[in-house]
């Protein structure tokens, strides 16, 4: 099997921790592994002396967390919108009855800045929700003008970095982010089921509501000064994350990884222009690439891989559109191999 979806194909040693025996959670080990987790992540995403929340739950829990307890506090939220992602911020915030504009932009298009700006100055909001990168489409927004916006109308900016995590430069300290979610199945590369809320200092204070229990920021603030969580984690996941993120450190930090994935990006993107497949985002995340192929039937190639290779990529939501992920393991030789058999079902 191989696998070009999320998280992708994963590292041995770090498959090989779901089949051992694991700790027990309410020990000073598992606390331990937790507070050193907190630290790493927080080098990896540059927050000096920020807080993290790591939730048993996808990405989407810890969105929806982001909306109960610190949306809900904000008189106005304002949604970027460029695809099914940005929507989700949208329908949290209907969910929850914040009032919320929905910025639409046009599938895999850059943002309009200057019409972002003037929109933000008329609806005068004080939350910014967003994806760096937009993965339905592959397009990567321009996080540094989002923030220099957001600041200069005194807006709150949190930023869901799902996809774009350890595959893109990220610093929240240079971005002055208050808020980042990602979860563990993309950039990570382990498998599903955790997500991780990043908090800025200037957060300390802020008080919170409290309109969601079992996604409580306050109520996992207080379990985490002792590296606990209020309820049963997914141990197993948490002592993978756990490894991944020693590996990393061992790295050096997140360049490699970065690096590793950027490299992989473009060379598929080398055959994607030798087969001929345009790659419609106007800026693209190295992340995936997503690409047009001549396929008119609605996912004939994604099926044909399953059946024939016991190959996964991505369906999209328009006919022959795919998406590969480069988060994964993954060699060019098998990239060539994966273009060779995509072209063979088109
Ligand atoms: C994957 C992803 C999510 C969350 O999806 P879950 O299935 O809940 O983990 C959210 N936003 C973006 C940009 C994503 O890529």
């Amino acid at each position: 099997m191989k696998s070009y979806v999320f998280p992708g194909d994963i590292d041995e040693s770090i498959m090989q921790i779901g089949a051992q025996p694991f700790l027990y959670m309410r020990t000073d080990a598992f606390s331990e592994i937790n507070k050193e987790s907190e630290r790493i992540l927080l080098d990896l995403i540059h927050c000096t002396g920020g807080r993290t929340i790591i939730y048993t739950g996808s990405g989407t829990g810890a969105m929806s967390a982001v909306v109960e307890n610190y949306c809900t506090t904000k008189k106005k939220a304002f949604v970027i919108d460029g695809g099914s992602f940005g929507h989700r911020w949208f329908q949290l915030c209907e969910y929850y009855g914040v009032p919320a504009v929905d910025y639409t932009v046009p599938f895999a298009k850059e943002i309009d800045y200057a019409d972002l700006e003037s929109s933000i100055a008329k609806e005068q909001p004080d939350v910014f929700l967003c994806q760096h990168h937009e993965t339905s489409s592959g397009q990567l927004f321009d996080l540094k003008e989002i923030s220099r916006i957001c600041h200069k109308y005194q807006v709150s900016l949190v930023v869901d970095v799902i996809s774009s995590f350890l595959a893109e430069e990220l610093s929240m300290d240079d971005l002055d982010l208050d808020i980042c979610v990602t979860s563990t199945q993309k950039g990570l590369n382990i498998p599903p089921g955790l997500s991780v809320l990043f908090f800025s200092k200037k957060l300390d204070n802020y008080r919170f509501n409290h309109k969601g229990y079992y996604w409580d920021f306050d109520d996992n603030f207080s379990n985490l000064k002792r590296g606990q969580t209020p309820y049963s984690p997914a141990t197993i996941l948490y002592l993978q994350l756990h490894a991944r993120l020693k590996q990393l450190q061992a790295e050096g930090g997140e360049q490699k990884n970065i690096e590793e994935v950027h490299r992989r990006a473009r060379y598929f993107r080398t055959l994607c222009q030798q087969y001929g497949w345009d790659i419609p985002a106007e800026n693209p995340s190295m992340a995936i690439t997503g690409f047009q192929t001549r396929d008119t039937s609605e996912r004939r190639i994604f099926k044909g891989l399953i059946e024939k290779y016991e190959t996964y990529i991505m369906p999209g939501s328009i006919p022959g559109f795919y998406r590969v992920s480069h988060m994964g393991l993954q060699s060019d030789e098998e990239l060539d191999q994966l273009a060779q058999r995509i072209h063979e079902f088109e």
